[in-house]
């Protein structure tokens, strides 16, 4: 079974477009989301309506810190900085009865799939935290044991760590390590090789690896083969849209240069 793992669309169709017709043609059988459908972006009800079409193909849709925040739930808008507060006050406004019921629905907590376990945020806190370093990563795989490979979103960076349990002078102590991806189709052998791991596929929406294409992952569920893939989309669309909604310039610019 190939899964199309998608994550922070932040309401920026033309990238969630390009990366669905590209998965498409590729091929696939499930989609999991990680979370943040909507915020930052000018495409809300767009996205949501873009996904609900997907039916039973999206098995798994996580919310996120934003689908929250638009939502009032488990936040105060004043926790984010100016730029995102007013992205999330003119998502509010936008949204239509139905895309918000929909954003009302999607689960916060750790969903289980087989081998793995998908969250937005981390596996010890699965909306807010941010697993940036392995010293954060480290800490998860050490409070939180029950996952062998944990799918995570929300800091917009594809990236790997990995974590494997070392015997040092007769002790046992756990190694954490960060790998960087690469564009291409490595694998998870790593979860073959007692390794546990925490893998994000990066942001279809507003990447922030100082790379501005859609970041997006096939994996295979059989095989392990995970297929990381960047791709271009028309971005001066999304400019466009944000500028005649009014949308805060850094967040419009930022997306020339993923970050
Ligand atoms: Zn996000």
């Amino acid at each position: 079974m190939r899964v199309l793992i998608i994550s922070d669309i932040h309401a920026n169709l033309p990238a969630l477009e390009t990366v669905l017709a590209d998965a498409q043609r590729r091929g696939f059988d499930e989609v999991w989301c990680l979370g943040d459908v909507v915020g930052y972006g000018p495409d809300p009800n767009g996205c949501v309506e873009r996904l609900v079409a997907l039916g039973p193909q999206l098995t798994i849709n996580l919310a996120g810190n934003h689908d929250y925040a638009v939502l009032g739930k488990q936040i105060n808008v004043e926790d984010f900085n100016p730029e995102a507060q007013r992205a999330v006050l003119w998502t509010r406004n936008q949204l239509t009865a139905s895309s918000l019921a929909y954003l009302d629905t999607l689960p916060g907590e750790a969903t289980r799939r087989g081998d793995f376990t998908l969250v937005h945020g981390s596996p010890r806190d699965p909306v807010w935290e941010y697993v940036l370093s392995a010293r954060i990563a480290r800490e998860n795989f050490e409070e939180t044991s029950d996952f062998i490979c944990c799918l995570v979103g929300h800091t917009h960076v594809p990236t790997m760590f990995s974590y494997r349990i070392e015997q040092r002078d007769g002790q046992p102590i756990g190694r954490c390590t960060q790998h960087r991806l690469t564009p291409g189709p490595p694998d998870l052998r790593l979860m073959y090789d007692q390794a546990r791991l925490i893998v994000n596929p990066g942001s279809v929406g507003q990447p922030r690896d100082h790379d501005p294409r859609a970041s997006y992952v096939l994996l295979d569920i059989e095989t392990r083969r995970w297929n990381y893939l960047r791709i271009e989309y028309p971005v001066e669309q999304t400019q466009h849209r944000m500028l005649a909604a009014g949308l805060p310039e850094r967040l419009i610019n930022r997306l020339s240069f993923g970050w």
